[in-house]
């Protein structure tokens, strides 16, 4: 089976026979069908500001069918239609029970993990030496294993060649606006960072009734793209001396009442957190820091009643919650195909990272069969 291997940080992904182990217990082997990228796997594939772990198959957000079940499986078989989501939902312990939380103890994200929980090994291997997972999907890849805490069943009726970017990215921004920052009607909304989350976030913003949503992105690009998405202002940091913070605080009479930061920077983050207005300002991150990165802010901002927040997956439980997201979809009360800026062949995945370097369009679907 053809897989697209990361032999070392940054270099060119080539596609290669690897032979897929059957699913032990717990785990179920998918073919993957479509896969795309989102830069959580751009920063561990660069390995810059993250630890290597190499040879490594890549990919998180994705859509297939399962192909074969582990022993003692029984909530899938072969042929159902899923979504695998980089952090899971194992249904028992205390997060998952909780009604906030969707940080399961067992499956939540793991980038530095590179193999299967249940016995501590990787399911890919070529001639008898493994290749890592990544976070417990691998979708870069004609078949995958995955825990099955990590499988979300969704309506059969859905075509995954769309649906598979709500595995990661646009569930993400969208959740992160819908169930973190929960803007009211009317209220000022920014969003850092203008790709398929941040997009996603200024759509669930758009959703939620907010009548101004202020785009940041140093990237001008952006701005053509994101006018589809209700976005109705923009500023690019570059564009001025001070500091956005500062900028936007005063487009807003002293701060935006919510502010979704979907970029990945630490400073952008700082400035997320301190362009939301006192005495109500929700802040919320979103973006995957750097290992080393430290947040810095004086307290006083917190003391003077703002709020910061962050998400993983924007707070949706992948397997309770990613199917009625697919539903919203079905029911035509959210466009997906708006995000969807690039296609390609397995064999051209290279050039999905180059668009994704380039900051040139949104999401590129990677089609695995043709
Ligand atoms: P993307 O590259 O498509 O978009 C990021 C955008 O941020 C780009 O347009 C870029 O120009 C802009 N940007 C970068 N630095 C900036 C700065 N300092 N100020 C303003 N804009 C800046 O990436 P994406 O796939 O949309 O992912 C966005 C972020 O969300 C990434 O950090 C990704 O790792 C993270 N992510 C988090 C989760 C989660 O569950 N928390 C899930 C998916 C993705
Ligand atoms: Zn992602």
């Amino acid at each position: 089976m053809l897989a697209a291997v990361a032999w070392e940080a940054g270099k060119p992904l080539s596609i290669e026979e690897v032979e897929v182990a059957p699913p032990q217990a717990h785990e179920v082997r998918l073919k993957i069908l479509f896969t795309s990228l989102c830069h959580t796997d751009v920063y561990f594939w660069e390995a810059k500001g993250q630890t290597p772990l190499f040879p490594r198959i890549f990919g998180h957000e994705a859509g297939g069918i399962v192909e074969s079940v582990g022993p003692g499986v029984t909530d899938f078989q072969p042929g159902d239609q899923v979504l695998p989501v980089f952090t899971g939902e194992c249904g028992d312990c205390s997060h998952c029970k909780s009604e906030e939380s969707n940080m399961c103890d067992l499956l939540r994200i793991n980038t530095d993990r590179g193999v299967m929980l249940t016995d501590g090994k990787s399911r890919f291997s070529i001639k008898g030496k493994p290749v890592y997972h990544f976070v417990g999907t691998s979708t870069f890849s004609e078949y995958t294993v995955c825990h099955v805490g990590s499988v979300a069943k969704i309506n059969p009726a859905a075509p995954l060649d769309k649906v598979c970017i709500l595995s990661c990215g646009v569930s993400t921004g969208l959740g992160a606006a819908l169930n973190v920052a929960k803007p009211k009607k009317g209220h000022s909304v920014a969003v850092f960072g203008l790709g398929a989350v941040g997009l996603a976030a200024a759509e669930g913003a758009r959703l939620s009734g907010a009548s101004r949503i202020i785009g940041v992105d140093l990237n001008p690009i952006r701005f053509n793209e994101a006018k589809r998405f209700g976005v109705t202002e923009f500023v690019n940091p570059k564009d001025h001396k001070k500091p956005v913070q500062e900028v936007i605080a005063e487009m807003t009479g002293g701060g935006v009442d919510r502010s979704i930061e979907c970029t990945g920077n630490v400073q952008a983050m700082i400035s997320a957190f301190e362009c939301v207005h006192d005495g109500w300002g929700v802040a919320v991150l979103v973006g995957v820091p750097n290992k080393d990165d430290v947040f810095k802010t004086h307290p006083m901002n917190l003391l003077n009643e703002r709020t910061l927040k962050g998400t993983f997956f924007g707070n949706y439980k992948p397997r309770t919650d990613l199917p009625g997201v697919v539903e919203k979809y079905m029911n035509k009360e959210l466009e997906v195909e708006k995000f969807i800026t690039h296609s390609v062949p397995f064999t051209e995945i290279n050039k999905a990272f180059d668009y994704m370097l380039r900051g040139e369009g949104l999401r590129c679907i990677i089609r695995m069969g043709n």
